[in-house]
C-alpha cells in the first residue's frame, strides 16, 4: 500500500515526524513518501532536520503576505501533481491548518483514502475569525478514518454522525515526539550550540517560567495584559526567571520587547528550535503559553501549565487538571502563578497527574490500524 504524508507547519511537522519514523519500520508493507507543502518555513525545516526527514515532494509555498485564498488554491494546484505521480492509497494530514484542509480536499478529489491525525478537536465556533476550527470540520467531513487522540474527540466526532469503525483513539502524536526528543537531547553524545547558549542564561538559583505566545486572538489587547501580568510577577517574585523565546510576528514582538524588554529578571529571546525548546521545557518550574501543543506536552514532563485563552479545543488538560486556563486577565495569570509559586503542596500536586494526551505509543497504533485495514 502506498502512503503520502502531507504537512506545512512546525507544530504539524513535530507531530507527524513520530508517524514517518514508524512507517520507516514498515518498508515490506508499505512505500511511504512526506511532501511537505512549507506554509512555515524555516521552522519546518529545524524540524525536519532534527528528525532526519528527508522529504519526497518540497511545493515550497511560503510566499510573502500570503493569504488564505492564494495558499488555498496553490496547496490543491501543486497537491494535484503529487497526487497523480504518486497515487497514494492513504494520505494523512494533521490538525487544522490550511494545510490541513486543502491537502484533505485535493486528497478526497484523487480518490485517495484520506486519514486525519489529531481529529476531533472542538471549540464549537466556526464562526471565531480564525479559520481553525473551520479547517478541522472540513477536514473531518472529507476523512475516510479519523485518528482520535482522546476518547472526549472521539466522542465530538460520533455526535457528527462519522461512523464509529472510522474513529481510531490512538493518543496525540506529540507524545510520542516528545518521549522521541526528550531522549535524543538527554544523551551524552548530543551536542547542541544552542542549548550550550540556553544553559548559559539560566540562573539555577530561581525557578523558571518558561512562556510562548502566539494566537492571533491574542494580539492587540491580549498581549499588553500578558505582558503586564509577567512584568508584575518579576517584580513579585526575585528568586524568579522568566525566559520567552518571542514568536516573530510584529503583533506579538512589539509590545513584548516595548514592556517587557529592560527588565532584570526577564530574558527574551529569539524563538528555538524543537529541540532546545523541549531542553528548556524540561528546565522549567512552569510553563505560561496559549500554545496547543505545548499544553499537550508539558504534563508528560510533570510541568504546570497556565494557559492564556479563554476557550479551548482541548478540555481533557483543564479537567484532568494538568492546565488552568487563565484567558488574558493580568490579575488572573499573576495570582496562578503566584500560587504555584507559594504553595508547594498545589505546586507538588499538579507536577504529578496523568497525561490525558497519550503514552508516546499513538504512531504505533496508527501504523497497526492501517496495516490491518483493508481498501
Ligand atoms: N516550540 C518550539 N520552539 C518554540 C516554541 C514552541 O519548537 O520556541 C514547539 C513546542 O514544543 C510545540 C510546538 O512548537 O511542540 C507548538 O507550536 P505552536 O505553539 O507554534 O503551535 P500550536 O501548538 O499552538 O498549534
Amino acid at each position: 500500500k502506498k502512503n503520502l504524508i502531507v504537512f506545512g507547519t512546525r507544530p504539524e511537522a513535530i507531530k507527524m515526524a513520530p508517524l514517518v519514523k514508524q512507517f520507516e519500520n514498515y518498508t515490506d508493507e508499505f512505500e511511504t513518501k512526506v511532501c511537505i507543502t512549507a506554509q512555515h518555513r524555516e521552522m519546518l525545516d529545524q524540524v525536519l532536520s532534527f528528525f532526519e526527514i528527508k522529504p519526497d515532494y518540497d511545493l515550497n509555498l511560503m510566499k510573502p503576505n500570503q493569504n488564505l485564498y492564494g495558499l488555498t488554491a496553490d496547496i490543491i494546484l501543486n497537491l494535484k501533481e503529487v497526487l497523480e505521480e504518486f497515487e497514494p492509497d492513504y494520505v494523512y494530514v494533521h490538525g487544522d491548518t490550511t494545510t490541513t484542509m486543502a491537502t484533505s480536499i485535493a486528497a478526497f478529489y484523487s480518490g485517495s483514502r484520506v486519514c486525519h491525525v489529531e481529529a476531533g478537536l472542538r471549540t464549537f465556533n466556526k464562526k471565531s475569525p480564525f479559520p481553525e476550527e473551520m479547517n478541522r470540520c472540513v477536514t473531518g467531513v472529507v476523512s475516510d478514518i479519523h485518528f482520535a487522540p482522546t476518547e472526549t474527540s472521539k466522542e465530538n466526532l460520533l455526535k457528527e454522525n462519522k461512523p464509529s469503525d472510522s474513529v481510531v483513539v490512538t493518543g496525540n502524536t506529540v507524545i510520542d515526539a516528545l518521549k522521541i526528543s526528550v531522549a535524543k537531547v538527554s544523551s551524552s553524545t548530543y551536542e547542541d550550540e544552542e542549548i550550550n547558549r540556553l544553559s548559559q542564561i539560566l540562573n539555577a538559583n530561581k525557578k523558571l517560567i518558561l512562556v510562548t505566545g502566539h494566537r492571533r486572538e491574542n494580539h492587540g489587547e491580549g498581549f499588553l495584559n500578558i505582558c503586564e501580568a509577567l512584568k508584575e510577577v518579576s517584580q513579585k517574585y526575585s528568586d524568579v526567571q522568566i525566559v520567552y523565546p518571542v514568536h516573530l510576528n510584529p503583533k506579538v514582538q512589539e509590545p513584548v520587547y516595548k514592556i517587557l524588554g529592560d527588565l532584570p529578571n526577564i530574558e527574551l529571546i529569539a524563538p528555538l528550535s524543537y529541540p532546545s525548546f523541549v531542553w528548556l521545557m524540561n528546565q522549567s518550574y512552569l510553563i505560561i503559553t496559549d500554545s496547543g501543543g505545548v499544553q499537550e506536552e508539558a504534563p508528560s514532563l510533570g510541568k504546570p501549565v497556565l494557559v492564556m485563552r479563554d476557550t479551548t479545543e482541548r478540555p481533557e488538560a483543564v479537567d484532568a487538571g494538568t492546565v488552568i486556563l487563565v484567558g488574558t486577565d493580568k490579575n488572573l495569570i499573576v495570582s496562578k502563578a503566584s500560587k504555584l509559586l507559594e504553595d508547594e503542596d498545589a505546586y507538588e500536586k499538579m507536577t504529578k497527574l496523568h497525561n490525558p494526551y497519550g503514552d508516546g505509543k499513538a504512531s504505533e497504533r496508527i501504523v497497526q490500524f492501517i496495516n490491518n485495514h483493508s481498501l
